[in-house]
């Protein structure tokens, strides 16, 4: 099924019967059980005002067509959407709604927040065939706020977003980042923990076991020179700190698992506990970001990570293995119960219930 518009779109979840599964540009690499709804024929900028830093365009949209308006304004997504195609091994255009749907969000997110927090509205169709509208274009509006919240993240398990309004930032003028080689982890996290506390608005802050911990600077030459000098400063306790060119792309992107045979597991963990946790992992290469609290660890094939962890603060997605582990973590039971009220609410026939991931 490809909906041209909306009201098709609306029309066709009213007809359905059974379950559907959405699909955006399918680079997840998972697709759930049901008919497929593409969303590709949903697709183009519908508004873009740079001077009010507002972008509105329809769910389908390609992001890399998103960021080339947007590149050609001196603009960007602030989010940082993260491209894992490689990683997992996928072909394809991941679109805006995609994006929104994960709330997909890279090494930025320390700083800016992740992608549900540059979300000013979204249109969607609910499992009922209805239409939706909330938020508003700009910030301050909060009408239905909680709404616009809802549905990032919600990887289409409450309804098929159709359009959404993003608040987007200007590219800066200079981005630095520092490097300090050959720490060992707990010495890695304690170095970006202090840097993330400083007052120098860091953008970045990660660590590649092995091979180094990076901290990034961004906005104005002056101000990242100045602030580069002064974090150097405060990280001399824990090594030799030089400037080199940006591993951020890479970080983003999870490259350093693409092609290497293994599962990929994604962990959200309190970052002073991320070195214990990793020891405990006995994984073949492990990547640190936003500051520790993200672990990205490439593990031996079908071994369930979650049974060797037990219980630990935070939670584990299996990004990619095969099949018969759940990609996501069980619910606790008071979220599970919350997710139940609001799948009836929004999808009472159970026509999203094959949204797994
Ligand atoms: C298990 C898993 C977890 C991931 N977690 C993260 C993460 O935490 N952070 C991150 O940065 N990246 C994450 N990614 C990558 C992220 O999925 C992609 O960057 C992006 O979502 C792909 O967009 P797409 O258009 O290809 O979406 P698809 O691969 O087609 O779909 C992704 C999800 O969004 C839903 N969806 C797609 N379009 C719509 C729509 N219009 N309305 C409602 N739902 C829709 C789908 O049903 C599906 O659940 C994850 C990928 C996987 C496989």
């Amino acid at each position: 099924m490809r909906p041209e518009t909306e009201a098709e779109l609306a029309e066709m979840i009213r007809a359905a019967q059974a379950p559907l599964a959405v699909r955006g540009g399918g680079t997840r690499g998972q697709q759930g059980a049901g008919a497929v709804l593409e969303t590709a024929g949903l697709s183009g900028v519908r508004l873009y005002e740079p001077g009010a830093l507002t972008l509105v365009a329809a769910a389908g949209t390609p992001v890399a067509e998103v960021a080339d308006l947007l590149a050609a304004e001196g603009q960007r997504l602030a989010f940082e959407v993260p491209d894992l195609r490689r990683v997992l091994g996928r072909e394809g255009l991941s679109t805006l709604g995609g994006v929104v749907a994960e709330n997909a969000s890279g090494p930025r997110r320390v700083q800016v927040g992740a992608c549900r927090d540059f979300l000013l509205g979204v249109r969607f169709v609910d499992g009922r065939g209805g239409v939706i509208r909330n938020g508003g274009r700009v910030m301050k509006n909060v009408t239905g706020y909680d709404l616009v919240k809802l549905m990032a993240g919600s990887r289409g398990s409450l309804g098929v977003l159709t359009e959404v309004a993003l608040k987007v930032l200007p590219v800066p003028e200079d981005c630095a980042t520092l490097e300090i080689p050959g720490l060992a982890d707990g010495q890695a996290v304690a170095a970006l923990s202090a840097a993330l506390g400083s007052p120098y608005e860091v953008t970045g802050a990660a660590h590649l076991p092995g091979q180094g911990t990076y901290l990034r600077l961004e906005g104005f030459s002056e101000s990242v020179r100045y602030r580069a000098g002064r974090l150097a400063h405060l990280l001399a306790p824990f090594g030799a700190v030089s400037e080199v060119p940006s591993p951020w792309e890479a970080i983003r992107d999870v490259t350093a698992f693409a092609g290497q045979a293994g599962d990929v597991w994604r962990l959200s963990v309190v970052p002073s506990e991320a070195p214990g946790l990793v020891a405990r992992l006995g994984a073949e290469a492990v990547i640190y970001d936003w500051g520790g609290g993200l672990i990205w660890a490439l593990m031996a094939p079908g071994e369930d990570l979650r049974a060797r962890l037990g219980a630990f603060r935070g939670h584990a997605t299996r990004l990619r293995g095969a099949a018969g582990l759940a990609a996501l973590p069980p619910e606790p039971a008071p979220l599970a119960a919350l997710t139940r009220g609001l799948r009836a609410q929004f999808d009472p026939r159970g026509i999203f219930a094959a949204a797994t991931a």
